[in-house]
């Protein structure tokens, strides 16, 4: 799947990984730590503290003292340290790749794909001034104008996934800060070295102290966020119970709340696709990054006479895929993130089996020489999946495929929507009647046409439907901006001599 070059080494010798407040690391008081362990070796490489609420209070408090001073600063000046910014994670694109590889278990190119993603974010939150322009009416009534203002929400709050521990992130704090607010990261206790060497990035470009901050942690940490009053905005991604409750508590507590959840993502095979190009772009999308991707296929449907070739063309492909070391050179596939999440994910595939599904690979027995200790599971490929079962019903966020079989394209699209999660989904096919009808039909957020990945650029918005997303706005682009931004409408009228008192009826201004 990939050309490797090798990554840089990674810097080991970080025993802990701080907190980060008013631009410095910081402890935490508690006695509550986690570890994070080298996904390949399965060795616990660094410890994390997890924040009481008296450590969100403090990221909190710095956030809130520079609030003033952030948001007064030009869009234009903003967006110049934005632009710094990228320059400075493209300086150290390679050390931050390989801390992500090393913890997440993606292999390398993989961790600095997901960099360039997040760059892409950046690079679109530095046209901050263009962004932030209002609207404007001139006489909207004789003498009277009227015209809005995009201002800062004020501090907001990212709670973030393992699977990308820099890009979901970057999907969010460019674009917060580009719109003049303050922004506190949660990222996942699994993988949060990253987090930390993007605050320091920042903070080398120029960015205020206080205006990003990191706090690590889980569910207290979380709901310390969640109930401060000085935060109010929330960003969340992640699985969809939690999503649920990101949401509905946030919400409660009076703040401007979005909430990514979890995926089951689709991808339709017509007889008409290009077998060759359907069975790549599948591969690459079911077994990419161990297939811990929210957009990751996990699901083919395949659409009457090419269930026979494709099944054995899968099969074929996912018993050649290289599975080993994260940071080791030709690997297709790394280790997953945790013991606890190999061994779920393995259960899954004992359950499809149980379940009466067909197993065509089977990736449980894989033992990667040197590296018994890793958390590694193979390619899994399941056919003649039915969607009562639970590997078809479920979010298994590992490298297991399965596959349905439907006799028309209706039947296939009817499938897709009873699913209740809605993220992205593709067909592939060379008819562009069948795609145009998929493409409106499908109640999905995100579509590909023979394209498996749809993740919208960065001047798109990202979000799914349904189960997938909880909240108004997807993330950054157009969306991101509107969530970061309140928007204040004036009407002006500058005094003169031929505008008479406005009485006490109902101001009409014609
Ligand atoms: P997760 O829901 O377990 O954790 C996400 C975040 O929530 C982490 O920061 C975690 O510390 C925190 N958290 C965990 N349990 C909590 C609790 N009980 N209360 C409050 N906070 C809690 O998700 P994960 O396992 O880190 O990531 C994988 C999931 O994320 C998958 O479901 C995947 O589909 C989803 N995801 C979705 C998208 C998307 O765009 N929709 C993108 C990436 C990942």
């Amino acid at each position: 799947m990939h050309s490797q070059h090798l990554p840089v080494d990674v810097e080991t010798a970080v025993a802990t990984v701080p907190l980060w407040i008013d631009g410095a690391p910081a402890d935490s008081p508690t006695t509550r730590v986690g570890d994070v362990t080298n996904a390949s070796t399965g060795a616990v490489v660094r410890v994390v503290p997890f924040a009481t609420a008296a450590g969100v209070n403090a990221a909190v408090e710095a956030a809130t003292a520079a609030l003033p001073a952030w948001r007064a600063t030009p869009p234009l000046r903003r967006a110049r340290l934005l632009t710094r910014f990228r320059e400075l994670v493209e300086r150290d694109q390679k050390k931050i790749a390989a801390v992500i590889s090393e913890e997440h278990g993606k292999v390398f190119l993989d961790a600095m794909g997901e960099l360039q993603r997040g760059i892409e974010v950046v690079e679109f939150a530095s046209g901050a001034p263009q962004l932030l322009k209002g609207s404007y009416s001139e006489s909207v009534g004789r003498g009277v104008d009227a015209y809005s203002r995009l201002e800062p929400v004020g501090v907001c709050a990212g709670i973030t996934p393992f699977n990308f521990p820099a890009m979901v992130p970057m999907w969010m704090f460019p674009v917060a800060l580009a719109c003049g607010n303050t922004f506190i990261l949660k990222p996942s206790e699994k993988d949060p070295s990253a987090s930390l060497i993007l605050a320091e990035l920042l903070k080398e470009a120029g960015v205020p102290d206080g205006v990003f901050g990191v706090v690590h942690g889980d569910r207290e940490a979380v709901d310390a966020i969640l109930h401060h009053p000085g935060i109010h905005a929330v960003s969340f991604v992640g699985s969809t119970t939690i999503a649920k409750y990101i949401y509905a508590t946030a919400a409660a507590a009076g703040k401007r709340v979005q909430a990514l959840g979890g995926a089951k993502n689709h991808a339709v095979v017509l007889p008409d696709a290009d077998l060759a190009l359907a069975t790549d772009a599948l591969i690459g999308a079911a077994y990419g990054s161990a297939g811990e991707r929210c957009m990751a296929i996990s699901a083919v449907v395949a659409v009457g006479r090419v269930a026979d070739p494709l099944v054995a063309t899968l099969a074929e492909r996912a018993r050649t895929l290289k599975v080993g070391p994260s940071r080791a050179e030709g690997m297709d596939m790394g280790p997953l993130v945790t013991r606890a999440h190999r061994d779920r994910v393995a259960a899954y595939i004992d359950a499809g089996v149980a379940e009466g599904a067909e197993l065509a690979v089977d990736g449980r027995g894989l033992r990667v020489p040197g590296h018994e200790e890793g958390f590694f599971l193979g390619p899994t490929l399941f056919d003649r999946v039915t969607p009562d079962m639970a590997i078809y019903q479920d979010e298994i966020f590992g490298p297991v495929l399965v596959v349905l079989r439907v006799d028309t394209l209706e039947q296939a699209i009817d499938l897709v929507n009873r699913n209740p999660y809605g993220n992205g989904t593709a067909i592939f096919t060379n008819s562009g009647g069948a795609a145009r009808r998929f493409e409106e039909q499908i109640e999905v957020g995100m579509v590909g046409v023979n394209v498996p990945i749809p993740v919208p650029m960065a001047f798109y918005s990202f979000g799914g439907w349904k189960q997938s997303l909880f909240g108004d706005l997807h993330m950054y682009g157009p969306e991101g901006i509107a969530f970061y931004t309140r928007t204040k409408a004036v009407t002006s009228r500058w005094p003169k001599d031929d505008v008479g008192p406005s009485g006490l009826v109902m101001p009409t201004l014609g």
